[in-house]
Parts: structure tokens; sequence; C-alpha cells
């Protein structure tokens, strides 16, 4: 602030005109303001953006890159009247209406309860082996386009089960006992035949490649920056590798039936992660089918 002032004053002084002062650098956002979706905020560089609630709950930072663009996730429950300001206090607050999800709500009864999960030590086993691997797979981060380049469709086939629904599932278990989970979709199904090429969004960098995760079966994740990756699931060949650099468009193999499906289809999930936060917990997946709306800024 003291630094500002002196500024401020030493160039009024030199008859320069004056620089912006505080509450003047104006915040700037594009993109899907929708619950699920993803807003790209141009602020001063090197800024952290504080999201809040309609209420001036605090949800997240989010760090302002170098060229003045931060990428913010919407969860799909999002808070409808969010207030962004920057931390430092350079910015007029801008309050961002989104637009609200309107996901059907199911409930499934008489299920059986242990179908569904890993049963035996092997299946358990190979599932906490997935885990990890996905675990540290969303623990790493690279630097790439994120949403700026836009994305394309990574197969070309019909939609076959959007982004948001949730369900409840009610059953009975082997012994008798009651159960209750209810579970969100949280990727964009795409139903195509076995063998159908998938290929990148956009750019990125392979983080996970594995042909046979325990629920997931053949499975790629791709980092696009910004904190972005894209995951695919129950493919049939994975052709790509940690550490491989894609570009928009490039093959990462064919889609298949593996894992736990009920059918061949391609499961496209984008997670938003918080390269601001050490917390991946509090990470979450956004809509595939907004991102595919978003106009390419570059
Ligand atoms: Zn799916």
């Amino acid at each position: 602030m003291i630094l500002r002032d002196w500024l401020l004053i030493g160039l009024t002084w030199f008859g320069l005109p004056a620089p912006m002062a505080a509450n003047e650098v104006e915040i700037v956002c594009s993109g899907q303001a929708v619950q699920g979706g993803l807003l790209i905020c141009e602020a001063s560089p090197g800024t952290t953006l504080v999201v809040s609630g309609a209420k001036g709950e605090a949800l997240r930072e989010v760090a302002v890159a170098e060229d003045g663009l931060a990428t913010i996730g919407l969860r799909r429950t999002e808070a409808l009247d969010l207030l962004i300001t920057d931390k430092e206090g350079w910015s007029e607050p801008v309050t961002i209406p989104l637009q609200k999800r309107d996901d059907p709500f199911r409930t499934i009864k008489g299920l059986d309860c242990d179908k569904v999960d890993a049963r035996t030590p092997e299946q358990k086993a190979h599932a906490g082996r997935s885990w990890v691997k996905k675990q540290d797979a969303f623990g790493t981060f690279h630097d790439g386009p994120g949403a700026r380049t836009g994305f394309i469709r990574p197969s070309i086939g019909p939609a076959s089960s959007p982004f948001g629904p949730a369900r409840k599932y009610i059953g009975v278990g082997k012994d008798g006992e009651p159960c209750e989970s209810t579970s969100v979709h949280r990727g964009y199904d795409i139903a195509i035949p076995i063998g159908t090429d998938i290929v990148a969004p956009a750019a990125g960098t392979v983080t996970l490649g594995d042909p046979d995760l325990y629920y997931e079966g053949g499975t790629v994740f791709l980092d696009h920056g910004d904190g972005l990756v894209s995951v695919f699931l129950h493919m049939s060949d994975v052709d790509v590798a940690v550490g491989d650099v894609v570009a928009a468009g490039d093959r990462l193999g064919a889609s298949g039936n593996t894992g736990r499906t009920t059918g061949p289809h391609l499961h496209w999930a984008v997670k938003w992660r918080n390269s601001t936060s050490e917390d991946r917990g509090k990470d979450f997946y956004i809509d595939p089918a907004l991102l595919l709306e978003l106009d390419p800024l570059q």
C-alpha cells in the first residue's frame, strides 16, 4: 500500500499519467456461469481471487496466472450468487449470478447391496491399488493451456448419460441388512462401439495410463494445465503412458467395456483441482458438456 501510494505521488510528480489506484483493476469473468461450469476470470497477474457465497462465506481462493487469468471451477451444487474479490484488495468485487442446474433425482429400490462393490480379498486389493494410482495421479500438476484453447469431443458418438443426475440406491445386503447409497454421475458418457478412437479434447500431459483399474477398467488421466484433468474410463486400449505430452486431437486409445460398466461406452469426466490449495479432497468434477461450449481464448 505504502509503495503504491509512493508510486502514485512519484509518477504524478513527473507529469506521467497516474497508474491504476487500488479498487480500479477490474475483474472480468467469462466462461460458463452455471452450477458445474467453469469461469475464466481476468485479474491482476500474481494476485489471488477469493470466491465467496451470497452470505459472504469464503468458498475457495484461486491464484491468478501470469497471463492474468484465473480458472475457477464451479461445483454442481455451487451457491447461486458468487462474489469474487481479490485478496490483495486491488479490484472491485464482482457478483456472478449462476444458472441453477436441474438434474433429475431417482430412487432405485430392491438392489443387492453387495453386487456392485469389491467383495473378495483379491477384488478389494485390486480396488485398493487402483485407488492409490488415481490419488497419486491427481496429486501431480503440469503446465498446459487449461481451458484457453477450448475443448473438442474426445470421441464421435451419441451422448448417452449426462453429468449431474443423482441416484439413491436402497437395497438389502447378503445378511439381510438394509443398505443405502447415493451416487452422482460425475462424467459424460458417449455410447460408442468397442474399439472406437478416443482423442485428447485439449492438449495436455498424461498422468495415468493403466489398462486395468478395478472399477474404471482401462483408464487415462490427461492434465490440461490450470488444474484441469480429463479422465477417460472403460477403455479397451490405452496407447499413451505417463509423461506423454499430447495435442488436441491426438489418439489416446480406444473405447471399451472394461471395469464396472453396463455396456460399451466412454465415460469422460473433468476434474477441477485447485492448484492454490494443498487439499486434494476439496477438488471436484465439473460438467464436460459445458466445456465443449467454451469459446477458445486464443
Ligand atoms: Zn459415466
